[in-house]
């Protein structure tokens, strides 16, 4: 994974840098939600108002007591229920506001995301795990989610507490003010090593999580081959031992949290403490009143939780920068080839195919060459044939057909356009690819077969069925098109979901075919079904075969005998056998005759 190590490096250098970039598209994101935000923010001022009146009206009701006043004290209870009520209400808007704005943020974060990972090219895919897309998606999205909602809130509420306690500490003592901001700089510090040192965990702990869930999605996506395998032991082993690892990231968590909080309490007891012995003496000493001590102890508790909070706040701020900085950099990542909306959209397609010399090598293993220089040309309507011994890059060729990857030298046209030069969209409404153990999703048939045309009708993917010779089967179950295949097509039979495949490569209609043939042979009835849809489907199309099957290589109008990343020699079967002694040794060697006997001969 050579350009993923880079990427890595380069986020590392660039790391504090990008902290704060990313941190500024976080807001860019919240821009939709800002009015809740701002009216969020409205009531929180008000709550933290109304809680710090609370501590004033206390000290107000202990001097109530010491002048036994019972007109004050009634004054001051129904103005303590007011404020309480109030501070209640508040509470509730500024929660619904702010976590509500976390929802919307996080929602369309994810759908963006998602967006994002799909405009990547396919190397990407092929130097990223799944596991770890998934987590960015899942995991990484919810940490961003209470970045904007629970630490903003939470800091901005902790803030303007101890800002303003701060300030009527001031007025009510300064001498007692300046014992308790002595707290402040010995939190702080004690919170920037926590921050950091929790920051680091928990970058470590979602990798060996999305480790995890690379391992679950695996073989849960693969339960036949670990069943088949008894290799559930194993898949177990992998899965605890990553897990094992985010346990002992989280138990290391848990400690430093923990102490964290004990060296916050220490200190702010011992402020306590101290004003508790300081204040005492000046209310025995007669400079200040019993209620004002009163008050001012309440204060300095109330601050004490809001500096411990913002401290511990910072902790959830530095992993919730891991997540944020992973989040936006797929985001903003650049794919290395378009998806669509670039280059010439020509009216119609021909259907010439041609490879000029084309040298690639893979972008997770450009050290290793796979297509040496090869050339290939196909005129509109003909039927090609690539055969070979496995390696040599058949697969690769129709690859760069589909411009799945860019070639490193020469070029892949089509109506002798150069498909860097094309809109890639273009390209693939007019090439189909149908692998023969195919791909299905987990729906109906019905989407399954509109997969390419989403807006088919009925009749249409009815028709398309019918020429795959997969009506009969369809229309036979219960449910008919309704029928859900189950992830990866699992309900149907191999036979089955190849014609399912060639109703949907059928119903695309598409001018270029590729088809990747199945090495596995069905049984006698389905190779034939498919195979007469196969040729249905192959009328008037220029078709591409990875040919395993003795009965496809001697239909086809020309045959390239493909080894080591060249064509080493093309012609027909016939020219083929008497010229090639490679091509003859493949015959004899690999080239089953498994369903020549569908071909009249
Ligand atoms: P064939 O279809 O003739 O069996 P392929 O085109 O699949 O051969 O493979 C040619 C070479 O390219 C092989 O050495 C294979 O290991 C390599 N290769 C195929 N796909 C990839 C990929 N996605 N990433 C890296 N290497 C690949």
């Amino acid at each position: 994974e050579p350009f993923l190590k880079e990427e890595q490096a380069a986020e590392e250098s660039k790391e504090e840098k990008r902290v704060g970039l990313s941190w500024g598209r976080l807001f860019e994101e919240a821009r939709p939600v800002a009015w809740r935000l701002v009216f969020g923010t409205l009531f929180l001022l008000l709550g933290a108002g109304t809680q710090l009146a609370i501590p004033a009206l206390f000290g107000s009701v202990i001097d109530a007591l010491t002048t036994r006043n019972g007109d004050q004290l009634s004054r001051d209870v129904i103005v303590l229920v007011i404020i309480s009520a109030a501070g209640a209400l508040f509470s509730l808007i500024r929660a619904f506001l702010f976590n509500s704005a976390g929802e919307f943020v996080v929602a369309a974060l994810r759908q963006k995301l998602f967006r994002a990972v799909l405009e990547q090219e396919v190397g990407f895919y092929d130097a990223t795990k799944t596991g770890e897309l998934i987590s960015r998606l899942a995991s990484d999205t919810a940490v961003l989610k209470d970045a904007v909602t629970v630490n903003i809130s939470m800091g901005l509420r902790f803030g303007a507490t101890a800002v303003g306690g701060i300030a009527y500490l001031f007025a009510l003592s300064w001498q007692l003010a300046l014992m308790m901001l002595g707290v402040v700089p010995a939190i702080a510090i004690s919170a920037v090593i926590f921050g950091r040192y929790v920051r680091k965990l928990s970058k470590e702990q979602q990798k060996a999580l999305a480790d995890a869930s690379e391992v679950a999605e695996e073989t849960f996506g693969s339960i036949r081959t670990v069943r088949s395998f008894v290799a559930e032991p194993k898949q177990t082993k992998a899965y605890s031992g990553s897990i094992d690892l985010t346990l002992a990231l989280g138990i290391r968590n848990a400690w430093a949290g923990g102490i964290f909080v004990a060296v916050t309490s220490v200190v702010t007891s011992c402020a306590f403490i101290g004003i508790v012995y300081y204040g005492g003496t000046l209310v025995i000493q007669g400079d200040i009143t019993t209620g004002v001590l009163t008050s001012f102890l309440l204060f300095a508790l109330q601050i004490g939780a809001a500096l411990g909070g913002l401290a511990s706040l910072f902790g959830s701020i530095m992993a919730a920068m891991g997540a944020n900085d992973r989040v936006f950099k797929l985001l903003d990542r650049e794919p290395a080839m378009p998806v669509s909306g670039t280059g010439a959209t020509p009216k119609g397609i021909e259907g010439l195919v041609e490879l000029r010399d084309v040298h690639f090598s893979y972008p997770t293993r450009k050290d290793a060459k796979v297509l040496h220089g090869l050339s290939l040309a196909m005129r509109p309507g003909e039927v090609h044939a690539l055969v070979g011994s496995s390696g040599g890059g058949k697969s690769t060729v129709v690859n760069l057909i589909e411009r799945f990857y860019d070639p490193d030298a020469g070029a892949v046209c089509v109506d002798g356009l150069d498909l860097r030069t094309v809109d890639p969209r273009w390209l693939r409404t007019h090439v189909g690819l149908v692998r023969q153990e195919p791909t299905l999703f987990g729906t109906s048939i019905r989407e399954n077969i509109a997969f390419g045309r989403p807006g088919a009708s009925q009749d249409e993917v009815v028709a398309a069925a019918r020429k795959a010779n997969a009506h009969e089967f369809i229309s036979a179950f219960p449910d008919g098109y309704d029928t859900v295949v189950g992830e990866k097509g699992v309900r149907l039979s191999g036979g089955q979901k190849q014609r399912v495949a060639i109703a949907r490569a059928v119903l695309r209609d598409p001018a270029i075919l590729l088809l990747d043939e199945a090495t596995s042979a069905l049984d006698a009835e389905s190779e034939f079904l498919v195979q007469a849809a196969l040729e249905r489907l192959m009328v008037g199309r220029t078709v591409l075969i990875i040919a395993h099957r003795l009965s496809t290589v001697r239909s086809a109008n020309r045959v390239h005998v493909v080894d080591a990343g060249v064509i080493r020699a093309s012609g027909t079967h016939e020219t083929l056998l008497a010229s090639s002694p490679l091509y003859a040794q493949l015959v004899r060697r690999q080239l089953s005759g498994l369903g020549s006997a569908a071909t009249p001969e």
